[in-house]
Formats: structure tokens, sequence, C-alpha cells
């Protein structure tokens, strides 16, 4: 029997056990079992949090220490956040029903990314101009932006989290974490490990609940300097709209398209596994998820042969998070097959809300399985016939998250990969990631980017300074 957490809430180091509103229950997306329950928060704890990270934000305790502190303290964190793997994992699984393994290893990578930030901070500082003019130097100075609203997606909370909040909290800033409800387990069990690892009281605060209830009103909150926001499209214009009323800085992480190309010249075995892991990993939920497929068109016969023997014996390993997402991708699948060919049969199993993966063809450039993000396990494949047909297929979407290429001759798949809109791209390789590599999208897919060298300075604002030495009279 997997153990139930009853969550509180985070606010000013202090557990928030309860309030008047009625909880907010996780059952597993495959066994229906009840998993978690969460405190649903609202405008009230919102201005709780907001008021706690402002003062810690003030506070010496915090505001004060030195870069080589808080990096010591972001490295503590990454250490007992490994430590603790196996604890999160279970946690991470249970509410998104993602397989245990899997949820390791995203603790684990996630955790790499905590060291990194670790890292950068120790080795970025401002920057001293000596000799702008004969007896002036400049200085440039990177100042936190302020109180930091943190608002999650349910798909990676960890990884989701950990590419910004050791970011965030090496520029100095203090945080209101949001964290989907769908899946808050994980965001609410760092805030135990932050306090062990000795970041002082309140600058790391969760506030759960949904989205229009507690995100939205982090949104508005003047208190807020910047909201660093990862979901879909649709609620990310919603708070870029929102945003715009207070000025808030924003960083966007949005939804996507994502085309895997595939010439003729590549290797077929190897192409083929990855695009199937491409559109199915996660049950088909994450947004780098390549759901388009250009395949050139002399080998297009092949490639669908090849998808249908191998999806054959394709057994989904994790369900749609939500009764509302698996309903929303079972109608993607009913309206691929009404837009085009379907070249595999997908659909509902006996097993919760899990789908078996679905591909479609020859459809039209406005069919909605074609353009539209599904988030769930539909591949919709076209063919091209050359280089520019490949580049100009792959860019025409309004999304530019993640591309990959797949070529035997390499100066061609450079070629093609410089030319793709995407913020992500893999080149002959299957869709990983090094702690050392930014990420974000063109277009639709977000606005900035995170982690890498410059993730500490996507939560910073820059000053500059002229100091004039004072002649002694
Ligand atoms: P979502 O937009 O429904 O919700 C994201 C978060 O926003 C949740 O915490 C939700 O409660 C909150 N929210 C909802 N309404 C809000 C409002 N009005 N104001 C403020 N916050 C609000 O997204 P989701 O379904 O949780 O996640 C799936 C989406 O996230 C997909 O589109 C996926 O592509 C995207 N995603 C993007 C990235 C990336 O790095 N680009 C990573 C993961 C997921």
């Amino acid at each position: 029997m997997p153990t139930i957490h009853h969550w509180g809430m985070v606010i000013g180091g202090t557990d928030i056990a309860a309030n008047q509103r009625p909880r907010l229950e996780r059952h597993h997306p495959a066994s229906g079992q009840l998993v978690a329950s969460f405190a649903q928060g609202s405008e009230v704890d919102v201005n709780a949090a907001v008021a706690a990270a402002a003062s810690a934000g003030d506070d010496p305790s915090w505001r004060d220490l030195t870069p080589a502190h808080r990096s010591d303290l972001i490295f503590e964190a990454a250490r007992l956040l490994l430590a603790e793997k196996e604890d999160l994992a279970a946690i991470e699984a249970a509410e998104t029903g993602k397989p245990l393994h899997q949820a390791v290893g995203e603790i684990e990578a996630g955790a790499q990314l905590w060291k990194y930030a670790a890292a950068v901070l120790r080795a970025q500082h401002g920057q001293f101009y000596p000799h702008l003019a004969d007896n002036r130097a400049g200085l440039v100075w990177h100042d936190p932006v302020g109180v930091v609203a943190l608002i999650l997606p349910w798909n990676f909370p960890f990884i989701v989290a950990a590419e910004r909040l050791p970011f965030i909290l090496a520029a100095g800033c203090t945080v209101v974490a949001k964290p989907s409800e769908y899946a808050s387990g994980s965001c609410l069990a760092t805030a135990a490990i932050l306090k062990r690892a000795g970041f002082p009281d309140g600058v790391y605060n969760v506030v759960t609940g949904l989205g229009p209830q507690v995100g939205a009103p982090l949104v508005d909150h003047p208190g807020v300097a910047m909201i660093s926001f990862t979901g879909s499209t649709d609620t990310g214009r919603a708070v870029m709209a929102a945003a715009s009323r207070t000025l808030k800085r924003v960083s966007l992480e949005l939804g996507g398209k994502s085309p895997v190309v595939v010439f003729a010249d590549a290797d077929l075995d190897a192409a083929a596994a990855a695009v199937i892991h491409g559109f199915t990993h996660n049950g088909g939920q994450c947004c780098i998820a390549t759901s388009r497929l250009l395949v050139q068109d002399t080998i297009a016969a092949d490639f669908q042969a090849r998808l249908r023997r191998d999806l054959a014996s394709f057994i989904p390993v994790q369900a749609a998070a939500n009764q509302p997402q698996w309903h929303k991708v079972v109608a993607f699948m009913d309206k691929g097959r009404s837009e085009g060919r379907t070249i595999v049969e997908g659909g509902p199993t006996n097993d919760g809300l899990t789908l078996r993966p679905a591909v479609f063809a020859d459809l039209a450039t406005d069919a909605s399985v074609w353009r539209d993000e599904v988030f769930g396990p539909v591949l919709a494949m076209a063919s091209f016939t050359d280089e520019a047909d490949a580049i100009a297929q792959a860019n025409d979407t309004i999304f530019g998250l993640a591309a990959c290429v797949w070529s035997g001759d390499e100066a061609r798949a450079m070629r093609v990969a410089r030319r793709l809109k995407a913020g992500r791209l893999w080149i002959n390789a299957p869709q990983d990631n090094f702690p050392e590599l930014p990420v974000g999208g063109f277009g639709a897919s977000g606005i900035g980017r995170e982690a890498g060298l410059s993730g500490i300075a996507t939560y910073c604002e820059v000053k500059s300074a002229v100091i004039r030495k004072q002649e002694k009279a």
C-alpha cells in the first residue's frame, strides 16, 4: 500500500496544515488510488506568502549573504535532494503516474541542475571597467529581481522546478512557488530539504491550490517582481496579459509541436526508435515531444511500415495524468481519424487512463493534429522532398520549443538544425539534456531562457554605476 501524503502549505518556514477550504485529492492516474491531498490555497495565503518572501528578501540573513555562501547552501540542497531521491521519486511517481525508475532518473538529473547553478554562481561576479575615462571607472552589478512567483506544471514537476529554482535562489531572490494542483508533492518536499540545508525561513514558500484561486492572485500581486511560468500556451498568454498591468518581468516556458526530420540517409533503426520515444515518453506529456514527423519522400512508405511494426508490440507505461487530459487526447485521436489516414490505430486500454499511441498521415497543413499540441501519444506525419522543403515544413508552426534532425550526412544535419526555429535541438541523438544547456523556446513556446550560463541573470536586475575618483585638494 503506497504512503498517502496529506500536505500542508509552507509560508514563512511554517507548515500551514489546513485552512477552511476542502482539500484537493490526488489519485494515481492508472490505479485510481488516493496518493495525496493538498491544501486548497486562496488569495489570503498568497498575500501571506508574498509578505513572507518580501520580508525574507530584505532580511540580512539572506540579503547580505555572499554569493559564495549562497552557493554553499545550494550545493547542500543538491546533496540532500540526492540523498532523498528515492522518497522524492516515490512522491513524483505516485502523483504523475510515471514509472518509479524514470522518476528516480529525473530527481538525479534535477539535482545536477542544483549543483550546476551553485557552481555557476561561484564563477559569476560583477564587471569593472577601470579606464572608462581618466579619473572614472564603471561598475556593473547584478541585483536579485525580488520576489519571484514560480508557477509549475504537472508533467515534470521536479525537473521543471530544478531548471529554475536553484538559479532564482542563486540570484538572491525569494520565491513563492505555486505547483500544479495535480502534482505538488515534490515542490512541497523541497521546502523541508531547503530548511535543513540552511536556507532562512521565508526564502522559499509554497502555496498549493488551483490556478484561478492561487496562480492568478500571485500574478496580480504588486509585491511580486517576476513571474516564472511553465505551462500551456493559453495560460501563458493570460499570465503575460495580467502581468502587464503591474509591468512584471516574465519568463514563460510554454507548449510545443516539435518536428523530427528524418532524411533517407539516416540510421533508420535509431531514428525510428527515437521517433517513437519522442512522442510516447511520459505518455506523450512532454513539452518537447516531437509530435510532427517529417520523413524524406523516398523512404516514407518504409518508415511508416517500421512504425507500424515497432508500435505493434509497444506497451504504454504511463497514463494520461488526469481525466480531462485523457478526454482531450481521445478527442484528438478521433479528429486524427477524420482529418487524415490512420497509420497506427491508438486509443484507450483497460488500464486506467492509459492510451495506446496513434499515428496519422496525409493531413492537411491546417489539420488540428498537425498544428496543435496534443500532450498525449499522437504522432502526425508528412513527407518532404529536399532540405529546403524539410526546413519550410518544420518551421511552419507558431511554436518553437524543440526539433530533431536525423541524417547520415553530418554537415547536412548541422545545416538543417541551424535553420530550424527551436530552442532545443537534437542532431542524430535521443532527446536528453545536460545540466549545462539552457532551455526555452521561440514564438508561442515562450519568452526567455532558463538554466545554462545565463540562468542566474534571468532573475537579476542589472545596475551600472560610474565612480569618479575624488582629487585631493
Ligand atoms: P497549465 O497551463 O494548465 O497549468 C500550469 C500552471 O499554471 C498550474 O500550476 C496551474 O494551476 C496554473 N494556472 C492555471 N491558470 C492560471 C492562471 N490564470 N494564472 C496563473 N496560473 C494559472 O499547464 P499544465 O496542464 O499543468 O502543463 C502542461 C502544459 O505545460 C503543456 O502545454 C506543456 O507543453 C507545458 N510545459 C512546458 C514546458 C516548457 O519547458 N516549455 C515544460 C513542461 C510543460
